[in-house]
């Protein structure tokens, strides 16, 4: 039977698996029933399991012959959410839902590793299937990180990596995926700038804080509209200023706290340097207006950068899946994404693969709490799974 027609045989089960996981949601480091599930899983295939980073499980599903090994990822874990869209395999938990795909991940890699194990002739080395805990930090530190830390490169050691994301801003049908950055360094950062309080009657005899803040929003932005090719997409955003206590009274400070992104570059030795550059403008404000300040940065995720052989291994692939009726595009987005730990330290590629219908409802962005997903796209993920992974012991 050819691969297709075995994928489209449990289209049913990939569906099933994926609808448990979304009915049973649970942030990063709280994935007990998702990861009792996935060992049960693949120890029903035959496959031995190890835990790692406590609720982290890894399979080692080894090939008829020696050779190369290939880190296949799945995440697993879900976000503080309430759901608002009403489905029949909504969440029973509270507040938790899975608004970024990570059920459909999971569920994919499960039932490819079940039809990889029906290919074993074909893989000349083995692969490790990674399922891995808290990919969105609801705590620190990011599951991919302690993954890292505890060996999972490791014993035997990993030649390259893959991940899928499911992505509802691309069409169902298809895939996107470029060497170089696909993702964002993600930065986040906090101000404090200290004035002098006073009244607001004898405002000369105060230096306020908020009006300091307020330039230093607009002034920012300069960094990606005036400082860094526009080729080079840098984004600054506030998420929170908080200062003052009343109307009539100006504060003696107030803070700011936003994040940054950016596809290139990063750190001082960088061209770009987007962190140094905001530091500076932050700095120079405060300075001009008699003002002191503190300025702290922060790195959460630095960007996925594709290895160019491995993407165009995934391009192909992802054509070879997709056939006529599907489009494959050079694609790059700036979320964060943890798969970076891996991606760092070994050649790796990460596709996103497309899942919004607008007739299914499934085009909210990620995180929304109405996202969801069309379904008929999971044996795609399945497929595309199986043959980046046999193309990958091919070549
Ligand atoms: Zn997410
Ligand atoms: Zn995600």
């Amino acid at each position: 039977m050819d691969i297709k027609n075995r994928i489209a045989k449990l289209k049913d089960e990939v569906i099933e698996l994926r609808r448990d996981f979304h009915r049973h949601p649970e942030l990063g480091f709280q994935e007990f029933r998702t990861a009792g599930k996935v060992e049960d899983y693949l120890k029903g295939l035959g496959i031995p399991v190890k835990r790692l980073a406590n609720t982290g499980v890894v399979g080692l599903l080894e090939g008829e012959s020696d050779g190369p090994i290939l880190l296949m990822r799945a995440d697993m874990d879900a976000l503080p959410i309430q759901k608002e869209n009403d489905i029949p395999y909504r969440s029973v938990n509270k507040g938790v839902m899975h608004a970024c795909g990570h059920d459909a991940h999971t569920a994919m890699l499960l039932v490819a590793a079940k039809i990889l194990l029906e290919y074993r002739s074909r893989i000349r080395g083995k692969i490790k299937l990674l399922f891995q805990p808290n990919e969105e930090t609801v705590v620190e530190p990011k599951g991919a990180e302690v993954m890292v830390r505890e060996g999972v490169l490791e014993d035997p050691r990993v030649d390259a990596a893959m991940a899928l994301h499911i992505w509802t801003p691309l069409a169902s049908g298809q895939i996107g995926t470029a060497a170089g950055p696909v993702t964002a360094t993600l930065n986040v950062f906090k101000i404090l700038v200290k004035g002098k309080g006073g009244h607001t009657g004898f405002p000369e005899q105060t230096v306020d804080p908020i009006i300091i803040a307020s330039s230093i929003v607009q002034a920012v932005q300069t960094v990606q509209t005036r400082e860094i090719s526009l080729l080079k997409p840098t984004i600054i955003m506030f998420g929170k200023i908080a200062g003052g206590t009343k109307s009539n009274i100006v504060p003696s400070q107030v803070t700011l706290e936003g994040s940054m992104r950016y596809l290139y570059g990063g750190g001082e030795g960088s061209e770009e340097n987007p962190e140094g550059r905001l530091k500076r403008i932050v700095e120079g404000i405060c300075a001009a207006h008699r003002a002191r300040c503190e300025f702290d940065v922060h790195m959460e995720n630095r960007a996925v950068i594709n290895d160019p052989q491995m993407t165009e291994l995934a391009r192909h692939t992802a054509e070879e899946v997709l056939g006529q009726k599907g489009e494959v595009l050079s694609y790059f987005s700036t979320a964060g994404e943890d798969f970076s730990e891996f991606t760092e330290r070994v050649p790796g590629v990460l596709c996103f693969l497309g899942a919004g219908n607008r007739e299914k409802e499934t085009d909210y962005p990620h995180h929304n709490p109405r996202f969801n997903i069309d379904e008929s796209i999971l044996p795609v993920g399945v497929e595309m799974h199986v043959r980046s992974a046999l193309n990958y012991f091919s070549t």
